[in-house]
C-alpha cells in the first residue's frame, strides 16, 4: 500500500473511517468462504456516496485495486481482499433513504440488511421478496453484486427481477445512475450488466428496490420422505401438476440433524424433508395446497404438517434457514457448494454426490431449493487432520462437474468469485469470456475494481484469456485415489 495513498485517504476520510492497523483489518480477511484469506492493505468506511467516491478516486489516481464488502456473508471468496489494495465496507452506509407505498419502491443505502426493508414497510403490508437465508445480516448492496436468490425465488424471481435502479461509483470515481423507480428504462440494460457482476464494475452507492404486497393467505407444510428419491419425485409430481409453490426446499437427515442440534425446528425423524410453501389469493391457495398434499402423501410421505399459524411456520423456515450455519454443531469445518441442475436431473445428481460420499470418507450434508435445482451440498471436513481440506475442495469442485455434464451450470446465487473462477472455462468459451471481459474493461479498463475475481485467469484488458488451470489436487493426479 503506497504510503502517499494512505496520507492522501487519511486527508479525505474522518479519522475513524480508516483502518491499517493489522489487528483491525484482521476482521476483514476473508468473507464466509474463510479458508480464503489475505490482510488487505487498508480498509476504509465511508458513510456517503462522496466518500466513496473519493476513496475510488484515490486509488484509481495511484494505481490501486479495491474492493466493496457489504456484510462479508459471501460464499465465493467475492470480498476477499488485497494485500495490495483498499478494502471499501459499505457497512456505515445504511439509510433508508426513502419509501413510496403508493408506487412500490424503497431507495436504500447498500449497507441496509436485506431483512430490515421488510421490516420498515412491513406494517403497511408490503415486504421485499429475495430471501437469502443469511437475510438478516447481508447486505443489499451484496445481494446486487451477487444476484442472491432464496427460498421464495421459484415464483418470485432473484435480486436482479427487484431492483429497479443504482446509483453506482464508477473505478474512475464517476458517480452514475442506471434504471430508477419507473420501470423499463430505455436504451441498453447496464443495470442487468451490474446486477450479479459481483463489484467486478462499479461500487453500488444506492439501490431502489420493488416493494410487494403480501400475499393474502400463505400455507406452508412440512412433509417427511422415507429418502431423498421420494422427495425428489414429490418435487417434480407438484411442478408437473402446473403449481408454482412459493417455495420448494429440501434437506436430508444430515442437516436435520444439524439444525436440530442448533435451533431445534422438531422436524420428523425421516430421511429427508420437504418444505412446500404457497401464496396468493385465499380460495386458490388452499385449494391448491390440498393437491399438494395429496402428492406428496402419494409419493410416500411417512409425515405431512401442515404450519397452522405464524409461529409454526417460523419454527419451519428457521430451521430451514439456519441450516448452513448449524452444520458447526456436527462437523469441524464444512465446505457450501452451490450448483445448479434440471429439476429432472436432480434424483441422478444426488446418486452421484451420495456416491462421491463414500469414495471421499467425508460426509455430505444436502439442503437446497429443490424447485430450482439449485444444489447445496454441505462437505465435512476437519482441517486439523491434514489433506482433508484438500480433499473437500477436490469434493467440491467434483461436484460441479456432476453439475455442468447434466446440462446445469456453476453457481445458482453464491457467485463465482475467487472460489470458481478456475471453473469458468468449463461452461464458458473462450469467446464467451472474451465478451465478458470487453464489457467489465469498458467499465474497468484499469483492471482495479475487484480484480482476480470471477474470469479464470487475472489479466489486464487487451490480454488474451489463458487456459483453464486444473486444481493442484487434479494436477497432481490424485483425484483418481478418492
Ligand atoms: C448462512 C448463509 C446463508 C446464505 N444463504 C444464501 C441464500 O439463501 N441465497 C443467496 O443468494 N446467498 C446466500 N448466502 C450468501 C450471501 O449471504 C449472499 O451472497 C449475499 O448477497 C452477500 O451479501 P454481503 O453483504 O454479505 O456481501 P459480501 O460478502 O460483503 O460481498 C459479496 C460480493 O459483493 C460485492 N459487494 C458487496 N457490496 C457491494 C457494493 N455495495 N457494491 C459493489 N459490490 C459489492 C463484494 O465485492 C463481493 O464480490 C448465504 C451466506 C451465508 C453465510
Amino acid at each position: 500500500m503506497p504510503p502517499v495513498l494512505l496520507q492522501a485517504l487519511s486527508r479525505t476520510l474522518p479519522a475513524d473511517a480508516l483502518l491499517s492497523h493489522p489487528v483491525d483489518l484482521l476482521t476483514y480477511e476473508s468473507d464466509a468462504l474463510v479458508h480464503l484469506r489475505a490482510m488487505p492493505g487498508a480498509v476504509v468506511l465511508p458513510r456517503s456516496t462522496a466518500e466513496v467516491a473519493a476513496v475510488v478516486r484515490l486509488c484509481h489516481e495511484h494505481g490501486v485495486p479495491f474492493v466493496a464488502r457489504g456484510s462479508g456473508t459471501g460464499l465465493s471468496g467475492g470480498a476477499l481482499p488485497r494485500r495490495d489494495g483498499v478494502l471499501v465496507s459499505l457497512a456505515r452506509m445504511t439509510h433508508i433513504r426513502h419509501v413510496d407505498l403508493d408506487n412500490q419502491y424503497a431507495v436504500v443505502e447498500p449497507g441496509v440488511t436485506n431483512l430490515e426493508i421488510t421490516r420498515r414497510v412491513a406494517p403497511f403490508g408490503f415486504y421485499y421478496a429475495p430471501d437469502p437465508s443469511s437475510q438478516s445480516v447481508c447486505s443489499i448492496g451484496g445481494n446486487v453484486a451477487e444476484n442472491s436468490g432464496g427460498a421464495h425465488c421459484l415464483k418470485y424471481g432473484f435480486t436482479v427481477h427487484h431492483v429497479l435502479g443504482v446509483e453506482a461509483v464508477l473505478p474512475t470515481g464517476d458517480v452514475i445512475r442506471l434504471g430508477g423507480p419507473t420501470p423499463d428504462h430505455p436504451g441498453l440494460d447496464l443495470l442487468g450488466v451490474l446486477i450479479g457482476s459481483e463489484g467486478t464494475l462499479a461500487v453500488v452507492t444506492e439501490v431502489t428496490v420493488r416493494l410487494l404486497r403480501r400475499p393474502e393467505a400463505v400455507l406452508t407444510l412440512l412433509a417427511g420422505f422415507p429418502s431423498i428419491d421420494a422427495a425428489g419425485e414429490a418435487v417434480s409430481a407438484i411442478i408437473a401438476c402446473g403449481i408454482v409453490p412459493a417455495a420448494v426446499e429440501m434437506m436430508d437427515r444430515l442437516t436435520i440433524d444439524a439444525a436440530e442440534a442448533a435451533v431445534h425446528p422438531n422436524f420428523p425423524p425421516s430421511s429427508a424433508v420437504l418444505i412446500v410453501e404457497l401464496d396468493g389469493v385465499e380460495g386458490e391457495v388452499r385449494e391448491l395446497f390440498s393437491r399438494v398434499e395429496g402428492v406428496c402423501q402419494r409419493s410416500g410421505a411417512e409425515t405431512v404438517e401442515v404450519a397452522r399459524d405464524n409461529a409454526a411456520r417460523d419454527r419451519i423456515w428457521k430451521g430451514r434457514k439456519a441450516a448452513f450455519a448449524a452444520m458447526g454443531r456436527v462437523s469441524p469445518n464444512y465446505y457450501v457448494q452451490d450448483g445448479v441442475v434440471p429439476r429432472t436431473r436432480l434424483p441422478e445428481v444426488l446418486r452421484r454426490i451420495r456416491d462421491l460420499e463414500q469414495r471421499s470418507g467425508l460426509r455430505i450434508g444436502n439442503v437446497f431449493h429443490a424447485g430450482d435445482g439449485n444444489l447445496h451440498p454441505l462437505i465435512c471436513y476437519d482441517e486439523s487432520i491434514p489433506g482433508q481440506a484438500e480433499r473437500a475442495e477436490w469434493v467440491a469442485s467434483e461436484i460441479l462437474e456432476y453439475c455442468l455434464d447434466a446440462g446445469g451450470s456453476l453457481t445458482g446465487e453464491h457467485g463465482v468469485g475467487a472460489d470458481k473462477r478456475a471453473s469458468m472455462a468449463k461452461m464458458f468459451t473462450t469467446d464467451d469470456l472474451d465478451t465478458m471481459q470487453r464489457v467489465r474493461c469498458a467499465f474497468d479498463p484499469r483492471s482495479l475494481c475487484n480484480p482476480g475475481k470471477v474470469f479464470p485467469t487475472p489479466r489486464l484488458c487487451g490480454e488474451v484469456p489463458g487456459p483453464y488451470r486444473a486444481h493442484p489436487i487434479e494436477r497432481a493426479g490424485l483425484a483418481e485415489r478418492f
